[in-house]
Formats: structure tokens, sequence, C-alpha cells
């Protein structure tokens, strides 16, 4: 038996023929596998617009300057979560306030953020962050509610969730990252997604304005948009007007603080070929999630959202499998010795050394903290075979016999 990870990406000869083809093409760079990826996602997920970009901490970077983040504001996020959705928020010198989970979905528990919002004077928070986490969507129609009714943005970190989606209340389907609800959602394609390109991330959003802001925000602020130029013309021809009101074609202007987010075309490739099997691998996903349900229903040691087996309305994208189990660092440890390399997502953000520092404190976050003793992620990924979750099920089932 091979070592078994927790996760795990999938190149095909598909996917190296696409990466070869636009290393041999004229951009290696700028070119036009981006826009082609862009199109493709924004497509896959339902939304207006998308935006690639260098990884998906760049993504929540630029989502959160966009959004005007400052020194003083306050943002909402849970501390289930890679670090990276929290830090955005600091990256822009905002202030971070972590709201409990709810210990059934792990997911930020909204009757919580709601009370926080009662008891705060109106105009503390500036917005929120949702995160899909492991592939089960946050119910972001109650949540943009809220955000509504007190002039809050929502940034949805659907990481996690490539191709999940829940119902509304009119009974539509509602995918993650489509824009209806969140004014922003950013993705990652870091190998353990489900979407690799190596490093890599994209933005999604039906928002216009915001659009445009990331697209001058990934690359250093410029604008080569005639309608939006400042200076006058005259000095941008360097006092040689050709053409009355015609700037000349090298004119460009930087306008905003920007940055180097772009993602390269050959991951721009990669990713585009990975997309095109991302329904296959979403279905080998829920194939294994009801494996496991079905492994551990009624487990006297283990527990799961059993997502599969008590589908509620949404559609969970299984980016993670997460069990909670009793002793759970010596079955880690006795998976480990059979080499089944299972993770922990996540140690909570807030009592991370860094946020410590900021004044978070253990019990802070009750239900996140309680989640955290007995949180393990199985192995999840397309290719994980039937005969080697098996081996993961029995390896579970015997060091609870045994031990
Ligand atoms: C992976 C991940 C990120 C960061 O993405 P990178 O591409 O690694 O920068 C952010 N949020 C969540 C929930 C993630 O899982």
């Amino acid at each position: 038996m091979q070592p078994i990870a927790y996760g795990k990406q999938h190149i095909t000869d598909q996917d190296i023929q696409a990466v070869i083809d636009t290393l041999k093409s004229d951009f290696l760079t700028q070119g036009p596998k981006i826009k082609e990826f862009e199109d493709a996602f924004a497509n896959y997920v339902g939304s207006k617009y998308a935006v690639a970009v260098a990884n998906g901490t760049a993504a929540l970077h630029l989502c959160a300057l966009a959004l005007d983040v400052k020194p003083g504001q306050k943002v909402i996020t849970t501390p289930i979560t890679f670090a990276a959705s929290a830090n955005c928020v600091r990256y822009c010198g905002g202030t971070v306030e972590f709201v409990d989970i709810d210990p059934h979905t792990f997911l930020i528990d909204i009757e919580k953020v709601k009370a926080l919002i009662a008891r705060e004077p109106a105009g503390t928070f500036s917005g929120i962050i949702a995160v899909d986490f492991a592939g089960k969507p946050v119910q972001l129609e109650a949540l943009k509610e809220l955000a509504t009714n007190h002039g809050l943005w929502i940034i949805e970190d659907a990481c996690h969730a490539p191709g999940g989606s829940f119902v509304d209340r009119h009974g539509a389907t509602q995918k993650c990252g489509n824009g209806a609800f969140a004014d922003l959602a950013i993705f990652s394609f870091h190998p353990v997604k489900h979407i690799a390109t190596g490093e890599g991330g994209m933005i999604t959003t039906n928002d216009q304005a915001l659009f445009e802001k990331l697209i001058e925000l990934r690359t250093h602020g410029i604008t080569r948009n005639q309608q939006q130029f400042v200076n006058d013309v005259n000095f941008a021809c360097g006092g040689e007007v050709i053409e009355p009101g015609k700037y000349p074609g090298w004119y460009m202007e930087m306008q905003t603080l920007g940055y180097n987010y772009r993602i390269t075309d050959f991951q721009a490739a990669l990713g585009l070929s990975q997309l095109s099997r991302a329904n296959e691998g979403l279905m080998r996903r829920k194939y294994l999630a009801k494996k496991y349900d079905e492994a551990f229903n009624g487990h006297p040691f283990v527990k799961s959202q059993l997502n599969e087996l008590t589908p509620d309305s949404s559609s969970h994208a299984y980016h993670l499998y997460v069990i909670l189990a009793q002793r759970r660092h010596a079955l880690y440890s006795f998976l480990r010795s059979h080499q089944i390399f299972c993770q922990i997502h996540y140690i909570p953000v807030h009592l991370m050394p860094y946020y410590r520092g900021l004044g978070w404190r253990p019990g802070d976050m009750p239900q996140a903290e309680r989640y955290y003793t007995e949180c393990l992620s199985l192995p999840m990924y397309p290719t994980l075979t039937d005969e080697e979750q098996k081996f993961v099920i029995n390896k579970i089932n015997e060091f609870y016999l045994h031990s």
C-alpha cells in the first residue's frame, strides 16, 4: 500500500499537454489562457466576472483592498479556517472579530453573528468573511439579509467549495461563488484543492465596479483605459500632440497602490484543463463521502456529519471529510504508523500566537476550541481508490478494537 495523504492533486496527460502547448506559445503570462480560464470558471460557478490571481491569499487580499478595508474597521470571520481568511483584514490594517462556529455544521454561527452585531453600536463592523468550510456551503441568503440590514459586505471564502451549492428560499440552487449573495468570492488552486495550478486563485463577483477595481489592483494599480486617465493628454504626449484628445499608444497610469498578483498562462492552461474534469472529481468526492458516512453511521467512537446519508438542502463539495474522533491524537499517530497521513483542519486561528498577541484567549470561542480537540480530516481526493478507502476505514476500526 502506498502512503495515503489527506488530499492530493490529480494531473493527467491532457493537463500536461495543455501546459506544454502554452509553454510553446508566445505567452507565458498575460496571454489568452488567463481570460479563457476566467471565463470558463465564471461559467462553472455561475458568476458574471472572474479574476484569476497568484493564489487564494492574494485573492483575499485583493478583495479586502477592493472593499476598502482600513485601519479601525472591524471584519467578522470564523476561527475554523485557514489563517489567510482572517489575515487579509490585517494586511489592510483592519481588526478581525472572530465569531464561534455552529457545532453541527462547523460553519460560522449566523445567530452568534447576529447577536454580536446587535450588541455593538451601529457601524462597528464593515463586513463578514464567510468560509464554506470543508466544502459545506454557508447559507448565504440568511447572512446576506443580516449584512444588508447593517450595511455590511460579504466575502465568501469558497476555497473548499467549488461545485458546492445550497437551495434558497425560492427553491433555486445557488452555487458557491455565484455572486448572488456575497459581494466577492474567492477560490484557491493549491494542489490539495479541487482544481490545482500549483499556486493560483480566483475571485468571482457579479459587481462590475468591484471587478474593474480588482483588475487594476492585480497589476500594480495600473490602468490603460483612456476613459479613466487622470493626467492631461498634453502631458501624456510629452507636449507633442498628434491628434487632439488622443493619448499615445504607450501611455498608462498607475492610479492606486496595487500589486503583482497575476497568475501565469501555463498555470491558467493547467487550470482550464483541470476545470474540464471538475464535475467528475466532485462526483467521486461525494461517492467517497457516502462510503465514509456509511462506515461511521452509529459508530461508538467516531462522529461524522453524515452529509450524504442525511442530506439537507445544501450540496457539500467535500474538500475535506472531517470526523470527530475520541482519542484523536492516538488515532492520528496509529494511522500514521500505517502510512495514512490525516490532517487537522484547523487549529483555531484566534489561538495562533499572532492573534493571541492581539488579545484573543482560550475560552473565547468554546465551540471551535472543543471541535479542535476531536477533529480529524480523513483522506479525500478523487484518485483515492475504493481499496485505499477501505484500508483507512479498517485501520480506524482496528484502532478502536485493540486499544
Ligand atoms: C487554501 C485556502 C486559502 C489560501 O489559499 P492559497 O492559495 O494557499 O493562498 C484561503 N482560505 C481557505 C479556506 C483555504 O483553504
